[in-house]
């Protein structure tokens, strides 16, 4: 085995409990730095054909921290990894914070993207530039249940602000990112690559707050970090 293998096969494995590619995509880039070795749920199944069913679970929590703690618990349980939820959504100022934790299945159970852009343009259609204003919001949850954690979970918040466009604009990203739009940049979320999104988004603030704790758990080398 070469120095390289040695020190990949040493690396802590980390399962994302999420089943959204485009979140999926962000998180790797996201935690692409730390010596950690990252799997989707995908990852999982395929190297144990014949373990546990993977749950889906109910995201009927109130909060975003509810939610991510509840999807990191189940998913480290069912895995016996340690594991990496996202809770996330988008709160309009207009739709008094609405879809907000119900982003996902804003317009419907098979959590269709286009029929929730529909929707909340819908929803939009008299309200003025303005007063068009929206966030993202993320909740980041890490569980390991088997581990030093057992059944707490760590979590980390961000949020990022901007405006609900009066079409959609860019076809990047996923959800709502067509129609999210950054006044600083005169562009969408699905207007810029994933490297710039990963500079300012929710998700990325998130990580930027969980990144300290993952480095001081998992006691990643060279951090310096303890928080
Ligand atoms: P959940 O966290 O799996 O409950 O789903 C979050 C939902 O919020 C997604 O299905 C999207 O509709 C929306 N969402 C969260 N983050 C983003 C983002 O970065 N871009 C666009 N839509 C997002």
């Amino acid at each position: 085995m070469s120095a390289n293998e040695r020190a990949a096969a040493n690396r802590p494995r980390l399962v994302f409990a999420t089943r959204n590619r485009g979140k999926v995509v962000e998180l790797r880039q996201l935690l692409a730095e730390l010596a950690l070795d990252v799997l989707s749920l995908d990852d999982v199944a395929c190297e144990r054909p014949d373990g546990p069913e993977i749950p889906e679970v109910d995201e009927d929590g109130d909060t975003f921290a509810a939610n991510a703690a509840k999807k990191a618990l189940a998913i480290s349980r069912a895995t016996g990894l340690p594991a990496l939820a996202d809770d996330s959504g988008l709160e309009v100022d207009a739709l008094d914070g609405q879809p907000g934790v119900h982003s996902a299945r804003y317009a419907g159970d098979d959590g269709d993207d286009q029929a929730n852009n529909d929707k909340l343009l819908s929803a939009l259609a008299d309200v003025p530039p303005e007063r068009r204003g929206a966030r993202f919001r993320s909740c980041l949850a890490l569980a390991d249940v088997r581990g030093r954690l057992g059944d707490q979970v760590l979590t980390a918040e961000g949020a990022c602000e901007g405006r609900i466009t009066e079409v959609p604009r860019g076809d990047g990203g996923f959800g709502y990112d067509p129609l999210f739009y950054l006044p600083e940049l005169d562009a969408t979320f699905a207007e810029l690559g994933v490297g710039s999104k990963n500079d300012r988004s929710h998700r990325a603030r998130a990580m930027r707050a969980m990144r300290p704790r993952l480095i001081a758990y998992f006691r990643l080398a060279g951090s310096g970090v303890s928080g």
